[in-house]
């Protein structure tokens, strides 16, 4: 197997900071998971500088196992029915005014968790009234019925990632089908809620792919687009094939807008979750 150099321009400044530990203290003295550690998101430094960490809820271990992500997998632990409430403190603590919540997939359970993200949203609303919220949700198979039961909790913007183009989508999802998550996109924006979504470049996928990409996220209603370099997390999961540079993510920037997108982040360090208080209207 080849390892790539990583570039200069992925370079990131360490973990420090005061609000950086203000931040990792509520996290761990609520017991909370984010995807911030455990992807390994190369602006854990900014981001949490700045205040900002995603949540994830419904435990720490996923029963999928995508071959890009860093997230435990196996078989999860129950529900925690105190998270909700301990989330919602968080971000009242941190001050949040934009917060970002996502899951790990949670195939074991009857609603793959669609109950418990709901609690979420609403002990959520409830502390923080003032807090505008995007939720990273899972593609719960593609079945409205539960798709709904997030959806009636109003969110201010629903954001399912593509994750890679069509070709590359079996080898690297796993379970998930690029089919499926254009219908949740299309269900998400159908009900009048902004719909984004995200992906990953760096992977093995042309650009004739991520352009059909953004026509096909697009079609869906989907205004809000993400586009970051893949990093491998670790060396279990699968290496970076191409890293990209700088001009070709600002082409894909450009391009998405010309073709539609109200908003396009696009750079090697965006995440799905990057500067995501701007995407709010
Ligand atoms: Fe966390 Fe998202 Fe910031 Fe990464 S980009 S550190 S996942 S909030
Ligand atoms: Fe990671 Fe999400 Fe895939 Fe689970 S479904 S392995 S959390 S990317």
């Amino acid at each position: 197997m080849t390892y790539i150099r990583k570039p200069e321009w992925l370079k990131t400044k360490l973990q420090s900071g005061l609000q950086f530990v203000h931040v990792n203290n509520i996290v761990k003295e609520h017991g909370l998971h984010t995807i911030c550690s455990s992807g390994r998101c190369p602006n854990m430094s900014e981001c949490w500088n700045k205040g900002t960490a995603t949540f994830m809820i419904s435990g720490e271990i996923c029963t999928r196992s995508c071959k890009f992500c860093n997230t435990l997998t196996g078989r999860p632990l129950p529900l925690d029915p105190t998270e909700p409430a301990k989330i919602a403190e968080s971000i009242q603590l941190m001050n949040l005014k934009h917060a970002v919540v996502t899951s790990v997939d949670r195939d074991d359970l009857p609603d793959g968790g669609a109950y418990h993200w709901a609690e979420t949203i609403k002990a959520i609303r409830k502390t923080n009234p003032d807090t505008t919220l995007e939720v990273l949700i899972p593609d719960f198979d593609g079945k409205t019925e539960l798709l709904n039961i997030v959806i009636a909790q109003k969110p201010d913007i629903i954001s399912h990632n593509l994750e890679t183009v069509r070709r590359l989508t079996p080898s690297i999802r796993t379970k998930a089908k690029y089919d499926i998550s254009l219908k949740v996109l299309s269900y998400i924006h159908s009900q009048g809620i902004i719909a984004k979504t995200g992906i990953m470049v760096g992977l093995g996928e042309t650009e004739e792919e991520v352009l059909t990409l953004m026509d096909d996220a697009l079609a869906t209603g989907c205004s809000i687009l993400t586009i970051g370099q893949y990093m491998q997390p670790s060396r279990k999961n699968i290496p970076v094939s191409e890293y990209i540079t700088p001009a070709k993510f600002e082409e894909y920037k450009i391009t998405g807008l010309q073709k539609g997108f109200r908003i396009v982040e696009s750079a090697p360090l965006v995440r799905s979750s990057y500067c995501a208080e701007k995407h709010i209207l």
